[in-house]
């Protein structure tokens, strides 16, 4: 896996509950503002389905979702096949 597409996914580099722009690590603001989305996985299965909705690369969106929720990509990809969402 490879950062090639980060200026791709830069512009989704916002939060996705308010918006603001975000500068790294991305997951700092989550936690500070959206606590309780932060602390729900659940809320990466939604993320997954927006991102993807976008024609997000499955494995680009593990990477974003992981840097809002300071988690690694193996662990949001995991999570969303346990949940059948993948
Ligand atoms: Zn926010």
């Amino acid at each position: 896996m490879s950062y090639d597409d980060e200026q791709g996914t830069e512009e989704l580099r916002k939060c996705p509950y308010c918006g603001e722009p975000l500068s790294r690590p991305y997951w700092v603001h989550v936690q500070s503002e959206h606590p309780e989305e932060y602390a729900a996985k659940e809320t990466w299965v939604q993320l997954y389905k927006d991102y993807a909705g976008m024609g997000m690369d499955p494995s680009v969106c593990f990477i974003v979702i992981s840097e809002l929720f300071n988690a690694t990509p193996e662990e949001v990809e995991s999570f969303l096949k346990e949940k059948g969402v993948l």
